[in-house]
């Protein structure tokens, strides 16, 4: 669907009309002009001339697959450029890990992501038509999309902007009508943008990948953390906490031999005690392994969790899904993509 021109039609009509089709887009997860009966018929034929549902429903759908019981991915192909984005279903809720860039430039070294380089952002329709696919495939079902992640490919907070925009477009009560706080942004820990964050979602979830439990090491895994120190990063979510009065998450991942040690889980302990609010969760994440690194040991996991128990630590194991179809998050690439057809 290209939004834009739909947009810029409907800037010529009563505002009414606009919020008339963002209901039957957004809302209703329509995929068929027709049904729209609320349009005039001059509106309706301009709107399937120029703006036919051809994406969605012919290009994209022969790109989905589901192997994992609850997960599905999907490939959508924007310009030629391939995002791939991801529906977990849980039993109470259904949630969409969407993209925010083709790629990533800041080059983690255990995200198969930031490994594969860069190409470019995303912009707000791309990151909606990621929700607006699942939201139609799950119409299937009489289900509906009920939360969103930014935690697919890409920096959210490197392509700000778009990102905001489509936070606002997902809240619209004409459309997706998904609050704030099933929202969640995971972000590597940008500084200014953290900033900016505070002020444009207070009530969107944060979450900031963590993964190291002191700067030295953090630098290591993380090339952005030489230019967002850790300190300063956390000083700068301490002010999210107590602007907003919101639970952070800290994501960590389990690297064997890299992080996991016991010592690592006291000093991780100390520097979350000493630099934030107590208003956080630490999620232990099991490293989906990309080639570089080995997942830590469960009895490591379970014995690092102990340590932060002890130290009063809220701390929840995190198993993604995902993991048999490289759909787990780190793992979004468009190489290696399983290409499985009518399985769905
Ligand atoms: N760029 C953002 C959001 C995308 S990544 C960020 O880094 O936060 C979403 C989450 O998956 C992050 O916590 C990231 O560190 C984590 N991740 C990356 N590679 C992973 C892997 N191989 N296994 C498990 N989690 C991974
Ligand atoms: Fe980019 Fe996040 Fe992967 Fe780092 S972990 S390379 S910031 S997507």
């Amino acid at each position: 669907m290209n939004f834009i021109k739909m947009y810029k039609i409907l800037e010529l009509e009563p505002s009414f009309r606009k919020k008339q089709v963002e209901k039957a887009i957004f809302g209703l997860a329509i995929n068929d002009w027709d049904v729209v009966t609320t349009l005039p018929k001059t509106l309706k034929e301009k709107l399937k001339k120029e703006c036919p549902f051809k994406d969605t429903s012919k290009d994209i759908q022969k790109e989905l697959i589901k192997i994992e019981e609850n997960v599905v991915k999907a490939r959508l192909n924007f310009t030629n450029d391939l995002v791939e984005t991801v529906l977990m279903r849980y039993k109470s809720r259904n949630t969409v890990c969407v993209s925010s860039q083709v790629g990533c430039p800041l080059g983690c070294s255990f995200c198969l992501t930031g490994q594969n380089g860069f190409k470019r952002n995303l912009n707000s329709f791309e990151i909606i038509e990621q929700i607006l696919f699942f939201k139609r495939y799950l119409k299937k079902y009489k289900e509906n999309v009920t939360n969103v992640v930014f935690m697919g490919m890409g920096e959210p907070f490197l392509n700000y902007n778009a990102v905001v925009k489509a936070i606002k477009m997902i809240n619209s009560k004409d459309g997706f009508n998904i609050s704030n706080r099933k929202i969640s942004v995971s972000t590597i820990g940008l500084i200014p943008k953290i900033l900016r964050f505070t002020k444009d979602c207070p009530q969107c979830n944060l979450a900031f990948s963590l993964h190291a439990p002191n700067n030295k090491l953090r630098s290591i895994l993380i090339p952005a953390n030489k230019k967002h120190p850790l300190k300063k990063v956390l000083s700068v979510l301490k002010k999210y906490q107590i602007a907003t009065n919101r639970s952070l998450m800290i994501e960590y991942i389990m690297l064997k031999g890299v992080n996991d040690s016991l010592k690592d889980a006291e000093e991780l302990s100390h520097l979350l005690k000493s630099n934030l609010k107590s208003i956080f969760v630490v999620n232990l994440i099991k490293y989906n392994e990309t080639g570089k690194y080995e997942s830590s040991t469960f009895d490591q996991i379970r014995k690092f969790k102990n340590i932060l128990l002890r130290n009063k630590i809220n701390v929840v194991e995190r198993y993604r899904l995902g993991d048999s179809i490289n759909a787990a998050c780190g793992q979004l690439t468009n190489k290696n993509f399983l290409h499985i057809m009518g399985k769905n």
